[in-house]
């Protein structure tokens, strides 16, 4: 007898089949189970969905395959996928194929059972017990009550330095020790933080668990890295797992717990095909585990800047309130938050890179051999290179953005599409050979800091040692495999007396000895056209003072300096006081009024085409039936603009805002206009049009 089985496979972008396909196959197979199965002439693979009818009469093909040996997906995990592709408006194909293994989806039957068969060649390396785990603060205690008695989702609202990590780490091990298979799901935002976090969570569950209990899933590990994690955390050896966004389609059948620390950070937001937030599914997937195994599984967002949407969420549920809001004010040790100064650079000389008291301030802080850590979020050396005589400036010829003055390798580099020359001799335009650098980046700042410490001595250091050290930290400095661990590994061991870089530096580092941050140049962010710039900023510079004073062994009292050259702004007399609420509900005000997120929803359709013109027009003409489509009363749809950075790499890229008040309405909405828009790309007539792609929640708008 043969069984009609549905089939979900990654099909070819805007292919005109959508949905399972159906194969026969000799066996009743399991929803969830992984098959290779024929796709046109090649053999692919495709996980079984719920059972689909027989079409009459229908020659299907048959399944090539079944992965033996490796158990179907659960409901909850397909549950979880087909939200995602509904909510973010792709094909469920795409979003279930991606959110497996690479290595996977390219391994044949054969290889397969080779796989399986392969001893895992781990030795179970003894691993050191940490030293006691600290003792709970007050804080902490609370919280995990909390966690332990409510139902959540909890948004952990912590000082940077108050012990978020240990309340995550005390939280898992609850789960652990609740049941046998149980498993926590822990999200960090960047590949970066996962080394240390990694650490700190292997010191502490490693003797107990053994190392192979905890496995990593993030971008920067090797396909066959990657595919043992997912069958670790799949089969349950693995009882926790530590990731990036990615992590958050993980298979887990035992999931108890999901952590999201720094949850209001943007890196959550998948940038491209399917762009999910995996905050947002992290909350979703809670609700399903638990409705589907009949077992919380609770769901711990963590940050001491939230985003505004979870600290709307999290208001007291009498006002409306969803999630349970969690406070832990004081930092541990009484480390105190740093004293914030502000340097009006509007009373310093034009130019003025870091002003005379900011330097004094860091040379005091260098003489106690204590550090130093300065913000810049632009790195290369210039932003520009200009000419001195003529009006030329080292514009990309591919986009509609300068290119960045690299010193090191006298280069012009455009970041946005990665085109690179040499720096010219002369002006391209006039010949000129007076060629100047506008504005600054770290490289730029590492250059003149070294400038301003030549002949200073530290004290009670010898020979070589007596210079000042720099160190730059930024995407250039940390190009190569390790350099990262290398640099930040300096930093903690105190062979680094000053530390410049981007947001990088900013972020989750329990850096032990800096005591003074400085912002060198953070003015750009406060007049920008994101709405979300501000929210953006606050964040980055609490994160950044977090960095200061975190030891209070050091006794001294820590810095944060900004140099802005408007003191008075708002935003920095929240940052001042450390009053992130204050700073939240003055901005959920502002979109209040302007019934911006999180009080209404929006999607935003992108277009990437030859021209400009074209790009509008595709917009403009999927537009013009859009009052017909379900939903429509409750949308409004603006008209179509160019994007921020309209060319890059030579193509022209416009953007068409979609709002409402109403989730659902726009949910609706935009799932029927997904269709016009397919069949404008085809039938429109519109020369040009390269691609489209809606982003639901986007980020930057
Ligand atoms: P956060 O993530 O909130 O910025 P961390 O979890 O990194 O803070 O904690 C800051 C520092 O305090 C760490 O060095 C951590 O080991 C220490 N710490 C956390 N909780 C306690 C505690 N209950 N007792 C003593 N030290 C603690
Ligand atoms: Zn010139
Ligand atoms: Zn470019």
């Amino acid at each position: 007898m043969l069984f009609t089985v549905s089939v979900v496979v990654q099909l070819p972008a805007h292919s005109a089949l959508a949905g399972p396909l159906s194969y026969s196959s000799e066996q009743a197979l399991a929803p969830g189970t992984l098959v290779r199965v024929p796709l046109g002439r090649r053999e692919t693979l495709g996980v079984v969905w719920d059972a689909a009818p027989q079409p009459d009469g229908a020659q299907l093909k048959p399944v090539a395959s079944v992965l033996e040996g490796i158990a179907p997906l659960d409901a909850a995990w397909r549950h979880l996928v087909g939200f995602a592709a509904g909510y973010y408006q792709r094909a469920l194909g795409e979003v279930a194929l991606a959110a497996l293994p690479p290595q996977l989806r390219e391994l044949d039957a054969a290889q397969w059972q080779r796989r399986l068969q392969r001893k895992s060649r781990k030795a179970e390396a003894a691993t050191e017990a940490e030293a006691p785990p600290p003792q709970p603060t007050e804080e902490q205690k609370q919280a995990l009550s909390r966690i332990r008695s409510e139902e959540g989702p909890f948004l952990l609202y912590g000082s940077t330095g108050s012990g978020k990590t240990e309340v995550y780490l005390r939280a898992v091990q609850e789960a652990l020790a609740a049941d046998p298979h149980g498993q926590a799901l822990v999200m960090v935002p960047e590949i970066n933080l996962t080394p240390q976090l990694e650490e700190r969570f292997v010191a502490r569950f490693a003797p107990a668990f053994g190392r192979h209990a905890l496995v990593s899933m993030h971008s920067g590990m090797t396909p066959a890295q990657r595919l043992a994690s997912w069958l670790a955390a799949h089969q349950g050896s693995a009882r926790i797992v530590l990731g990036t966004r990615m992590a958050v389609f993980a298979s887990m059948p035992g999931l108890r717990l999901i952590v999201v620390d720094e949850e209001h950070d943007p890196s959550y937001k998948q940038q491209e095909g399917a762009r999910y937030s995996a905050r947002d599914l992290a909350i979703y997937r809670g609700r399903l585990e638990s409705r589907h195994s009949g077992q919380p599984c609770r769901v711990l967002l963590g940050s001491a800047t939230p985003s505004l949407e979870s600290w709307h969420h999290s208001r007291p549920a009498a006002e409306g309130g969803k999630y349970q809001r969690l406070a832990m004010p004081s930092r541990v040790g009484a480390g105190r938050l740093p004293a914030v100064r502000l340097v009006d650079m509007g009373q310093q000389p034009r130019n003025t890179q870091l002003a005379p008291q900011l330097m004094a301030a860091i040379g005091a802080r260098i003489a106690r051999g204590e550090q130093a850590m300065l913000l810049l979020n632009r790195r290369g050396y210039a932003p520009v290179l200009a000419c001195g005589s003529c009006e030329w400036k080292s514009a990309c010829p591919h986009c509609s953005a300068y290119r960045v003055f690299h010193k090191i390798d006298r280069s012009l580099r455009c970041h946005h599409c990665g085109f690179a020359e040499r720096v010219p001799r002369a002006c391209p335009e006039c010949g000129d050979v007076d060629l100047a650098p506008v504005g600054r980046g770290t490289e730029r700042l590492e250059e003149h800091l070294a400038q301003l410490f030549e002949g200073i001595e530290r004290p009670g250091a010898e020979g070589e040692d007596r210079r000042v050290r720099v160190l730059r930290i930024d995407a250039d400095s940390t190009r190569h495999k390790g350099a990262l661990e290398e640099q930040l590994a300096q930093v903690h061991a105190g062979a680094v007396d000053v530390l410049v870089g981007t947001q990088m530096i900013a972020k989750g580092h329990d850096f032990r000895r800096i005591t003074l941050v400085a912002a060198v140049n953070p003015d750009g962010a406060l007049f920008s056209s994101d709405f979300r710039a501000p929210e953006r900023l606050f964040a980055l510079l609490m994160q950044a003072a977090g960095r200061a004073g975190r030891d209070a062994s050091q006794g001294a009292v820590s810095e944060m300096w900004i140099q802005t050259a408007h003191p008075q702004h708002a935003l920095f007399a929240a940052l001042r006081r450390h009053d992130y609420p204050a700073f939240a509900n003055d901005q959920l005000a502002e979109r209040m009024q302007a019934c911006m997120p999180p009080f209404s929803f929006q999607a935003l359709v992108r277009a990437d085409a030859r021209t400009q013109q074209a790009a509008q027009a595709f917009l403009t003409q999927a537009a013009s039936t859009a009052s017909e489509l379900p939903g429509a009363d409750q949308i409004v749809v603006y008209p179509a603009v160019p994007t921020a950075i309209q060319r890059v790499a030579n193509v022209e890229r416009a953007q068409m805002l979609v709002e409402s008040a109403s989730r659902g309405a726009l949910q609706q909405f935009l799932a029927a206009w997904q269709a016009v828009l397919h069949s404008t790309r085809r039938d429109g007539g519109i020369e040009g049009v390269l691609r489209w792609a809606i982003d639901v929640d986007p980020l930057m708008v």
